[in-house]
């Protein structure tokens, strides 16, 4: 299809499909409205015009799933922001906290060359600096097997797998603690009815908030 015909907040509409469905679910107009924080009449037309360009198919008062076309524009995107996430973070130095704003311009405009580009510099990279999969040139995202630390229970042996990137403030915070994808936590103590985590990680012991918490994904960790 001609992209020139598909906008930057076309793109972030679509963007935020995939936030919130990944490829296949279908996301409703009101959870759109939520993640973008914008009214509920501009998603319905923003998703009508998508709809007409075939890159979505839209059903009133359900939501939205990808076309195939809507697929691979999409993941073309996810794959911009995250490689120029990961560019940024190791090739700049720029703080984990700043990368995502600055990939969210960059990802509208860089060539599918300097794409090529930053993925060789770069050793053709399976994470961004958040944990978050890059999809592969061919469309493949590797997902890993992960659950939200806040569903996680007393005595869990964990590794960070994934961060919430929107947030550069809980980042810099998360960063303090030495928060990282990688990183390895125990929770000692989980209290009842949302409270705070208590969590051990190389020896240091914290208390993190129920918020700050619903944004780390972790997996279990079998080794030791
Ligand atoms: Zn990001």
């Amino acid at each position: 299809m001609d992209r020139t015909v598909v906008s930057q907040s076309m793109e972030d509409y679509l963007k935020a499909i995939f936030q919130l469905g990944k490829l296949e679910t279908q996301v409703s107009t009101s959870a759109l409205a939520d993640y973008l924080k914008v009214a509920p009449a501009s998603v319905t037309n923003m998703c009508k015009k998508l709809a007409e360009l075939h890159l979505v198919d839209y059903e009133p008062y359900r939501g939205v799933t990808f076309t195939p076309a809507g697929k691979k524009i999409v993941l073309e995107i996810v794959r911009h922001h995250r490689l120029i996430e990961l560019y940024l973070a190791e090739a700049l130095g720029v703080p984990w906290d700043r990368v995502h704003e600055e990939a969210e311009k960059l990802e509208h405009v860089i060539s599918e060359d300097l794409e090529e580009r930053m993925a060789a510099v770069l050793g053709d990279p399976k994470f961004d600096p958040h944990g978050a999969p890059i999809p592969s040139r061919s469309g493949h995202v590797h997902e890993h097997d992960s659950g939200r630390l806040v569903d996680m229970e007393t005595g869990d042996r964990l590794i960070v797998v994934e961060v919430d990137d929107r947030d550069p403030e809980l980042l810099r915070y998360l960063g303090q603690l030495g928060i990282y994808p990688g990183t390895k936590i125990t929770i000692l103590v989980r209290a009842p009815f949302n409270g705070p985590l208590t969590l051990t990680s190389g020896g240091n012991e914290y208390s993190l908030g129920y918020q700050a918490a619903e944004s780390i994904r972790v997996a279990r960790r079998r080794d030791e």
